[in-house]
């Protein structure tokens, strides 16, 4: 006995047996014979590889990638802070790397904004520029020692810009011109400063990486 699936084939979305989808692999139609490997990374490889030769390789290929980003950004996790993902954070990077908007919600401690500071590093890599808000002064400061030990750590150069109440005049100067200029790769602040700067020194600007670190304290003020 064998089930068949209609559009599930996770290459050309056709019929697809059971069985091909538990061994996680296409259906017959792109490729002849199923393929196994010791790791998942190695089958997904292993199956695009040979989808390729076939000339059968159509969505296959975003599985791909995103697998292969998801193995980059984590090398790189494990290089700047000398940890590696744990099964949540791995969960929230493949999240970001398919471009979608979500919420963490997980007790603290669970290393959210020290993946929040090293994913607006991962994306500076890559010529990206990315906001982080969150809610005190302190965790401005905290924000940007961190983000400047993960910079560091893993051998990059960062620019970086932010606002707190504690910089002198000069700083804060020299900050705003930065901020106003869009001439940095990260930028750090408080909600309230971004609810009051907004219009002014903000709007319109865009950024790859966005980063609300507890979102209550920033959705009450409501703005
Ligand atoms: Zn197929």
């Amino acid at each position: 006995m064998k089930a068949i699936y209609r559009e599930m084939c996770p290459n050309c979305s056709g019929r697809i047996s059971d069985e091909r989808l538990v061994s996680k692999n296409p259906c017959d139609e792109c490729l002849d014979n199923p393929v196994h490997a010791d790791s998942y990374f190695e089958l997904v490889t292993a199956v695009r590889n040979a989808l390729q030769v076939k000339g059968t390789l159509k969505e296959w290929e975003r599985i791909y990638s995103l697998e292969k980003n998801l193995r980059e950004v984590e090398s790189f996790f494990e290089r700047a802070t000398g940890f590696t993902f744990w099964s949540a954070q791995r969960t929230w990077v493949k999240r970001l790397l398919k471009g979608r908007s979500f919420s963490i919600i997980a007790p603290t401690g669970m290393g959210k904004s020290t993946f929040g500071a090293f994913m607006a590093v991962w994306h500076a890599t890559r010529g990206k520029k990315s906001y982080i808000v969150v809610p005190t002064t302190p965790l401005v400061i905290q924000t940007v020692r961190k983000i400047q030990s993960i910079a560091e750590r893993a051998g990059v150069e960062i620019d970086l810009a932010y606002y707190h109440g504690n910089l002198r005049k000069k700083e804060k100067e020299e900050m705003l011109t930065k901020i106003t200029g869009g001439d940095y790769d990260i930028l750090v602040t408080s909600a309230q400063w971004m609810a009051r700067k907004f219009d002014e020194v903000l709007k319109g600007r865009h950024f790859d990486f966005i980063f609300v670190d507890d979102v209550d304290a920033f959705l009450k003020p409501s703005r």
